[in-house]
């Protein structure tokens, strides 16, 4: 039988911290005890905010934390070709549109308690131009006009038919991508978006086991929905527990959540960061 594949994979835009460190831990733990492989990936898309500085940190730590994969990283922001050969083939399906909303709109939508949401709490793109006139398209887009690449979701379900998922303590999952509207697949000024790429990615490399936090159980739907459409393989998953911050909130890096790096700096050892993620 071939390795199980299992990837880390943060993106560069700040320190890591105690969600990421369980990610990792837990990641190399399963790779052991399969006998399989663990591959890091640098998920920079986000050209502005990923910096050569995060990544650079973010070895470190694994180094640090002993956590071993297999080198080199494979790095996103060098792979848009990948990225847009799929978005190409999804075009060439009749599943994608350009869609131009405006920032005001968007953030009329969100104001609106009212709204519907996606499972991230995001307002859902109402359809305005999902059947806005080609011609009438593209000269908004020859005008300069920004706007997001997004997928025609009722019609995208309708081709793949049901799907489901393997999670590790469920079992088989019901996926239920349509609560997610008419997801975003690329913008105009970045030639992809986090399924897109992340679908791409894990097929490309051979992963076959997804393990990675809870925040992202519901985006598996859209995950799934994507590798049916482009006939990729499907992983297992395996979405873990999230490090929650003293005041019961997700951690995260802008909420200033603590850096692995600022506690071992401070003294902490590897020994400490594990017993501080519960394993
Ligand atoms: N890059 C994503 C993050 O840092 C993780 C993507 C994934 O594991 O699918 O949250």
């Amino acid at each position: 039988m071939n390795a199980r594949v299992f990837r880390f994979a943060p993106s560069p835009n700040g320190p890591l911290h105690l969600g990421h460190a369980l990610s990792a831990l837990l990641n190399a733990e399963r790779a052991r005890q399969a006998g399989g492989r663990l591959l890091l990936r640098i998920e920079d898309i986000d050209t502005i905010r990923c910096r050569p500085e995060y990544e650079a940190a973010i070895r470190d730590d694994l180094a640090w934390l002993g956590i071993a994969h297999e080198t080199p990283p494979r790095r996103q922001s060098e792979h848009f070709d990948d990225y847009r050969a799929a978005l190409d083939r999804l075009t060439a399906m009749g599943l994608v549109y350009p869609a131009f909303l405006s920032r005001a709109q968007t953030k009329a939508h969100a104001a609106d308690p009212a709204f519907p949401r996606d499972p991230d709490g995001a307002p859902l793109y109402p359809g305005t131009d999902r059947d806005l006139d080609a011609a009438d398209a593209a000269d908004r887009i020859a005008a300069g006009r920004p706007y997001a690449l997004r997928l025609k979701m009722a019609e995208a379900v309708r081709r793949a038919g049901p799907l489901d998922w393997s999670e590790r303590e469920e079992g088989r999952v019901p996926a239920d991508p349509a609560r997610w509207g008419d997801v975003v697949l690329a913008r105009k000024e970045t030639p992809t978006s986090y399924h897109l790429s992340v679908v791409v990615d894990d097929a490309l490399q051979g992963v076959t086991d997804i393990v990675r936090g809870r925040d992202l159980y519901h985006a598996t739907s859209v995950h799934r929905l994507l590798q049916t459409l482009l006939g990729l393989p499907q992983p297992a998953y395996e979405h873990h527990r999230l490090i929650l911050g003293a005041d019961g909130r997700k951690l995260s890096k802008s909420e200033g959540a603590r850096a692995l790096g600022a506690l071992r700096a401070e003294g902490a050892t590897p020994e400490d960061i594990r017993r501080l993620v519960g394993l």
